[in-house]
């Protein structure tokens, strides 16, 4: 399939990895919107979050562990981060498989869009 988060997460194309485990993956994004900018992606090719099955639904539930993990180990856990999911074209999702933003490092705007 040519999906460049898939290409990722099998090491097909280069990325700074920071986790990854038999379900997830977590890298830097390669345009960083803050000094931390991570995306968490589960292995699996899933398109979108409507996508997802209720079966597969605990896959955002590692998601989110990940992402407290990274914030803790990127040390913006105590001043705080925000976590993202884009869903579909007017979601703002530019790359259709599923993955969650973690922010953080600077004061993040108030407003979402
Ligand atoms: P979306 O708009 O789909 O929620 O976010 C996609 C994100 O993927 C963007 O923040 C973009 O910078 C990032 N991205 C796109 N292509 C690549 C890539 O090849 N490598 C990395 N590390 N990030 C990418
Ligand atoms: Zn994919």
């Amino acid at each position: 399939m040519d999906c460049i988060f898939c290409k990722i997460a099998a090491g097909e194309i280069p990325s700074d990895i920071l986790y990854q485990d038999e379900g997830v993956v977590a890298f830097r994004d390669i345009n960083p919107q803050a000094p931390t900018h991570v995306l968490i992606i589960p292995k699996k090719h899933i398109a979108a979050l409507t996508d997802l099955s209720e079966a597969g639904m605990s896959v955002v539930g590692e998601m989110a562990r990940v992402a407290n993990q990274l914030a803790r180990a990127e040390g913006i856990a105590e001043r705080g981060y925000r976590v993202v999911i884009n869903c579909g074209q007017q979601g703002g999702q530019l790359v259709p498989h599923l993955h969650m933003h973690l922010l953080g490092g600077r004061q993040l705007s108030e407003t979402l869009g």
